[in-house]
């Protein structure tokens, strides 16, 4: 057992270790999984990823079937703690695709327990964000508990309101709404988690041109820290950390538990989608000069309080360019009474190529224009392009080149962070914008150890990846200390000197 004593950000110490990783003599005693396993009443996973079936000497034909058929299913893989939606990020392994003899080992122990993280120099969720080699992670998947406020009364929000726990999925969010004759702004993917990385990232949606982004909704939010403490955090109180955890992204400030938002009466509202794919019968080239060499996608452009025929006028220039060009597509306009409908219909028809991911790209919710004012200007860290500019997300994967050609189309926009370019060099920025020094500053102040690290989340900088996934600083604690107080002015230096 290392003795090791965990130090602050502030001091050098902490810097020039890497984590603890399987091998290290602290790793191997198997006396601390039980102390672990025991403090958390017995929920502690030791997890076999879910592919273990298709390799030796676990090969089991038909059990690996199935996994193979169910392997886009992201219904499916969410059962899993340990099944990773997109296996680019696990450097695909453990692959059902691959010959038996492939090996397959992308972890260890998922575990419980921020604490236990801490004082044994673990890395808790580590490269890429929620994938980690051997890192431990807290699965919120099943704490999906919800609590509606037809009044609820805030210090600067009175009306329908719901408190939900992190595990509640943007189907479930919809679904209990409606049942209420209300709507919220929430994602358009069923399966992702409204109160972990989506909302906490901006979270964009189908209301987003109305109401703005979800983080924008906010009211409070309760939050497991990493120094122990559950904390409430809202406007006025703990408003560092609710500033920073309405926008600032995922995994990087404390745990969220449960975050409470608005919600507002259920309206019309008119949906409609286009696209065109290599299937379709283009040549690589036409389609390859428009996005990427599989396909474009308007999935879904929703218009809360609009008609199809609004969204026609919207889209025609873009359907006369087409024309033009001779690029046959699909598309389809309707209106519907309130929202639900509209999303049961609509959202599934992105899923008939089954998701091919890694060298295709879709742009997407062009018509959401979530500004401040839309918003009601609320303070908080989203980044301030997203919320001034006609959002052009990219979700890209191997075609790091096209952002540029989107920037310029673009002007004055930026990134989401959620479903940025995941190679974006100059992420800190491009992200967070001018938000980034004082992210950083609340994640030193609410997680001072650094336990909690995501490769592009604020502070991930500091560490570097190793290629056996080790995670080790990305500096020696002296040039660190040194940056960090010339980067950050007179002031940060002082606070590391006192007797300056
Ligand atoms: C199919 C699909 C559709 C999508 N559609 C949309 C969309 O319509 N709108 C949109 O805005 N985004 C969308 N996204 C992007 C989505 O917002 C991000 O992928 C987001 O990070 C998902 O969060 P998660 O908690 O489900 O995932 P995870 O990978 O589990 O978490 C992402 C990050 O958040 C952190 N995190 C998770 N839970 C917590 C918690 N409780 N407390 C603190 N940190 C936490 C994790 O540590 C990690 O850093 C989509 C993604 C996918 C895969």
């Amino acid at each position: 057992m290392s003795t090791r004593q965990p130090r602050g950000a502030g001091h050098p110490d902490c810097w020039g270790k890497c984590r603890t990783y399987p091998g290290d003599p602290s790793w191997s005693e198997p006396h601390i999984w039980d102390e672990l396993k025991k403090t958390v009443d017995g929920l502690l996973i030791c997890w076999r990823p879910v592919v273990i079936a298709c390799h030796h000497p676990h090969f089991d034909e038909e059990q690996c079937n199935e996994v193979r058929k169910q392997w886009h299913s992201p219904q499916y893989l969410e059962k899993s703690s340990s099944a990773i939606q997109t296996p680019l990020f696990a450097n695909k392994s453990c692959d059902p695709f691959t010959e038996p003899d492939a090996p397959c080992a992308i972890g260890n122990h998922v575990a419980y327990s921020v604490k236990f993280a801490k004082e044994h120099n673990l890395c808790f969720g580590c490269m890429g964000k929620s994938t980690g080699s051997q890192a431990l992670a807290v699965w919120m998947g099943h704490l999906r508990l919800t609590e509606w406020f037809d009044d609820y009364e805030g210090s600067n929000y009175t009306g329908p309101a719901v408190k939900m726990q992190a595990g509640v999925p943007v189907e479930q969010t919809y679904e209990e709404a409606n049942a209420r004759g209300l709507v919220m702004v929430s994602g358009v993917c069923p399966t992702v988690d409204f109160s972990g990385g989506y909302i906490q990232g901006g979270g964009h949606g189908p209301f987003g041109s109305l109401y703005g982004l979800a983080a924008d909704q906010t009211l409070y939010v309760e939050v497991i820290t990493t120094t122990g403490e559950f904390v409430r955090a809202s406007p006025t109180e703990n408003s560092d950390l609710f500033w920073a955890m309405s926008g600032g992204g995922g995994g990087t400030y404390g745990i969220l538990w449960t975050v409470t938002v608005k919600a507002f009466p259920d309206i019309p509202i008119a949906g409609g989608r286009i696209g065109f794919s290599k299937s379709d019968k283009l040549s690589d080239d036409t389609c390859f000069a428009f996005y990427s060499n599989e396909k474009f996608d308007l999935p879904v452009v929703f218009l809360p309080n609009g008609t199809s025929r609004s969204i026609i006028t919207f889209l025609q220039p873009f359907v006369d360019k087409l024309s033009s060009m001779r690029i046959p597509r699909k598309a389809d306009y309707e209106t519907y009474p309130n929202f639900l409908p509209a999303y049961k219909e609509l959202e599934l028809w992105d899923n008939r190529d089954g998701g091919g991911v890694e060298d295709s790209a879709g742009a997407f919710n062009i018509a959401i224009r979530p500004t401040l004012k839309v918003a009601g200007n609320p303070d908080d860290a989203v980044y301030p392009a997203l919320n001034s500019s006609p959002a052009i997300q990219g979700k890209l994967y191997k075609i790091t080149a096209y952002v540029g050609l989107l920037r310029e189309l673009t002007p004055g926009s930026g990134p989401y962070l959620n479903e940025a370019d995941p190679y974006e060099r100059n992420w800190q920025q491009a992200f967070h914008g001018s938000h980034y020094n004082k992210l950083l500053s609340i994640k030193d102040k609410r997680d001072p150890d650094q336990i909690l690290y995501g490769s592009t989340a604020v502070g991930g900088d500091r560490w570097s990846e190793k290629d056996d996934g080790r995670l080790c600083p990305a500096q020696s604690g002296v040039q660190w200390f040194l940056s960090e107080a010339f980067g950050r002015g007179r002031g940060a230096l002082a606070s590391f000197l006192p007797s300056l």
